[in-house]
């Protein structure tokens, strides 16, 4: 046996010759979880051919063009990519030499937040003002010179988020947390305050590796308790399930390890099979003429962690994958889900019929589980 954790991780390091920085990030989850949990991982790690940090914790190294590009997607105004380059000049000057506790150059993370916010498609001043959000903190910018070079709409937006930056969020009670999210609203007279908060966050979480154990457990909980919600009444799903998923981390790293490695997918490979999914079932039911719609979701750990909370089993949770699929008329649900059932081998009993039987609160649809992808456990919700 080995006499510590220490000397096991020296072995086990030396073998996967990883670069030190991640061999530093790699004993803080050692140090976390225990050392079981960590080689069954860690196995699970080396047949995907990654690092654990990477598995848990992608590193994203940005650069500025990078993050233009993303924009152009949705955005391609030549004065709106004016203003964001000009952004990240003044910024990069601003942080020159600052670094992160991790060792990064520190304009990786304002970078990281605008990255973040090109997923939801933020406009230009929210990108500027992400860039900008850590300059009147962290160096001797002020809001009277952002104005002048950015204008006021950004300027407003970067003294926004800085003001809230200053309050340390901490609750001890489910009513102080719910006084707490007021202020947070009430602060920002404009929505995209909070909305360049939430993705300061999400960053921070992402590179909360580096910091005390008990400075995690601190920010996981102010997280869970004032921010995710505030996420989730706002209507950005996205952002809200992966700050759920990291506050779990930090606060209950063996159950949130132990999801990880039954689930034995990366979160996007789980959205990338949801998605493949639902190009499959939508051109099986376009060759049928049936007009329709889908959705699509892979469950989060988070909520994962919330069934197993209530005493499901894990093998009991069949909607990992879940597609949700409109059509117009009550006949045309179970045409679709003859379709589906012809193509994909349903698991026998789960299909519900809360169409012929609606549940107490209306809702009318059908409910199957069916062998999808790769023989991959798909729950399909067919409605009207
Ligand atoms: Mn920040």
């Amino acid at each position: 046996m080995y006499k510590s954790q220490e000397e096991l991780f020296n072995l086990l390091s030396g073998a996967f010759n990883v670069k030190l920085r991640l061999i530093n990030k790699e004993y803080n989850y050692i140090k976390k979880i225990d050392i079981w949990n960590y080689l069954k991982i860690n196995k699970w790690c080396k047949a995907k051919n990654l690092t654990l940090s990477e598995m848990v914790n992608d590193i994203i190294n940005i650069t500025i063009d990078e993050l233009i590009e993303k924009f152009k997607k949705y955005n391609n105004n030549e004065k709106d990519i004016e203003l964001i380059r000009r952004a990240y000049d003044y910024a990069e000057k601003k942080h020159f030499g600052q670094k992160r506790i991790s060792g990064d150059d520190y304009i990786l993370h304002p970078l990281n937040v605008a990255l973040i916010l090109t997923e939801i498609s933020a406009d230009a001043p929210c990108m500027a003002a992400a860039l900008l959000h850590d300059t009147i903190e962290d160096s001797d910018a002020t809001k009277e010179e952002i104005e002048k070079l950015f204008g006021s709409e950004v300027a407003l937006l970067v003294d926004g988020v800085t003001k809230l930056n200053k309050i340390n969020f901490t609750s001890d009670s489910e009513a102080s947390a719910a006084y707490q999210r007021k202020i947070l609203v009430g602060l920002s007279e404009d929505v995209r305050v909070i909305i360049i908060k939430l993705a300061d966050r999400l960053h921070n979480m992402r590179t909360l590796d580096v910091m005390s154990e008990e400075k995690q457990k601190k920010k996981a909980k102010e997280t869970l308790e004032i921010l995710t919600p505030v996420a989730h009444r706002l209507g950005i799903y996205k952002i809200k399930s992966e700050l759920e998923d990291l506050s779990l981390r930090y606060l209950k790293p063996d159950a949130y390890f132990d999801i990880v490695e039954k689930l034995n997918q990366k979160k996007v490979e789980r959205d990338a099979a949801v998605s493949k999914m639902m190009d499959e079932v939508s051109s099986l039911l376009k060759e049928h003429n049936i007009p329709h719609e889908i959705k699509g979701r892979s469950k989060s750990i988070y909520s994962i962690y919330n069934k197993l909370a209530k005493g499901k089993p894990f093998s009991d949770i069949y909607d990992i994958l879940a597609l949700r699929v409109f059509v117009d008329t009550e006949q045309e649900c179970y045409i679709a889900l003859g379709l589906i059932h012809s193509k994909y081998k349903p698991v026998p009993k789960r299909f519900k019929d809360y169409i012929a039987m609606p549940k107490t609160n209306l809702y009318q649809s059908l409910h199957t589980t069916v062998f999808g992808i790769d023989g991959e456990l798909l729950c399909v919700m067919i409605g009207i």
